[in-house]
């Protein structure tokens, strides 16, 4: 889950990381109100959305008068923000964060990430701050400075030091970066993150270390021990694909091929996405409907499934255990009546009830084409999907 900028620098700085005094507002009025009580002569307005890249985008303006806050509101109230990491839809602005400005000496990056292969928490940084990540690595690598910390001790002092001494931190200051480096990985840790980045952090005219920007992003199943942390949950930023998947009970995540899936349980559903991989074709989602899934689940999944333009075929996998290969077949049946399937489907029952399961399907009448591995089922879903692709049908589908 991610959350807003002004979210983390808030949850950073109860870690002692110190960040520029701000005001949260919900309307133009609110900002410049915000912005006087706050007091100062120049402010920076900032666009409150799950995305990076705003300044390019103009969502973070300099102001210096209460006019200019009004105005700069006006243009972003309602507005979608489309910046690089958004896509072309953008993302509704409906907050925005008004900050005193700080008058920047030296921008800098910095990054707590899960590093895979080291199975670590891996911090790197930059003395290139203000570009993104993936500039800086195609344009400066040499400038990064990465390190890794070890659990059993997490991060030590000499570590820290040793990282701003790497960015070229002046020695007066070391103190601070080691106290803000120390903040971010124990919010890291402590709030089960999956990411901090704080780009720009800066050090000031006036010798202090700020984060100007704050991003994190947090472990979903680690959620229910955060209540403090999911309560944070802004689902105007997500997509509602996957946010009504979620409500739902449902996992789903979107993905950019052609054949949805229907599966139960995440192993399977890997397997069955590599499957379609070897077979030729690629998934266009994941989908988990998890064990015990009624007739009426089922249905829903193909409903959300089908809601994606990009699907021209769906495969429904499932190895039924503690799920019933009959519910799953009267889903199947009940979502094809209902809901508009002009795409093939392809189904592969295995587990409890499976002649059951196969017998619904049979009688139904329905054109769904059965396999009874799941090499089959995928080889049958990329030839179907492929077959419709060379007769043009794919392309009538209407959504
Ligand atoms: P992002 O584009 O979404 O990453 O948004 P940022 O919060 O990083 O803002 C973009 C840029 O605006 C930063 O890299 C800074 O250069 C600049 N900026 C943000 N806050 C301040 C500030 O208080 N003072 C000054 N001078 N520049 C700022
Ligand atoms: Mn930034």
């Amino acid at each position: 889950m991610d959350i807003h900028e002004y979210q983390a620098k808030e949850l950073l700085s109860n870690f002692g990381v110190e960040v520029p005094p701000g005001a949260l507002a919900y309307s133009p009025e609110q900002a410049t109100y915000r912005a006087r009580e706050m007091g100062g002569d120049k402010w920076i307005v900032k666009a409150q959305v799950h995305a990076g890249g705003r300044g390019k985008a103009g969502g973070v303006k300099l102001c210096e008068t209460d006019v200019e806050i009004q105005e700069a509101c006006e243009g972003m109230f309602g507005q979608k923000l489309v910046t690089h990491q958004t896509g072309s839809e953008g993302k509704g602005i409906y907050r925005v964060y008004v900050e005193g400005a700080v008058p920047i000496a030296k921008e800098f990056y910095l990054g707590f990430v899960l590093d895979r292969s080291s199975q670590r928490i891996m911090i790197v940084a930059s003395a290139e701050g203000g570009m993104e990540i993936e500039e800086i690595s195609a344009e400066r690598p040499d400038s990064i400075v990465r390190s890794t910390v070890e659990p059993a001790v997490g991060l030590q002092d000499f570590q820290a030091r040793e990282i701003a001494f790497k960015l070229g931190i002046e020695p007066a200051l070391t103190q601070k970066m080691v106290r803000t480096l120390q903040g971010c990985y124990r919010a890291f840790t402590d709030l089960d993150a999956t990411m901090v980045e704080v780009n720009p952090l800066v050090v000031t005219g006036d010798d202090r270390v700020v984060a100007l920007d704050a991003k994190m992003t947090f472990d979903d199943n680690a959620l229910f021990r955060h209540p403090q942390v999911s309560e944070l949950r802004d689902k105007s930023q997500e997509d509602p694909r996957e946010s009504r998947a979620a409500d739902r009970g449902l996992s789903y995540v979107g993905l950019d091929g052609n054949i949805g899936c229907i599966v139960n349980g995440a192993g399977l559903a890997m397997a069955t996405m590599d499957t379609i991989m070897l077979a030729g074709g690629e998934p266009a989602n994941f989908l988990d409907i998890g064990g015990g899934a009624t007739p009426e689940r089922v249905a829903k999944a193909f409903r959300l499934v089908m809601s994606d333009k990009n699907v021209q075929a769906v495969l429904v996998n499932i190895f039924a255990g503690i799920n019933r290969c009959d519910w799953v077949a009267e889903g199947v049946v009940q979502a094809l009546k209902e809901v508009q399937v002009d795409v093939p489907v392809i189904v592969r029952l295995a587990g409890t009830n499976v002649e059951e399961g196969q017998k619904i399907l049979a009688q139904s009448g329905l054109p769904v084409i059965r396999a009874n591995t799941l090499m089959e089922a995928a080889e049958r879903a990329v030839g179907a999907w492929r077959n419709d692709v060379a007769m043009g049908t794919h392309l009538k589908v209407a959504k």
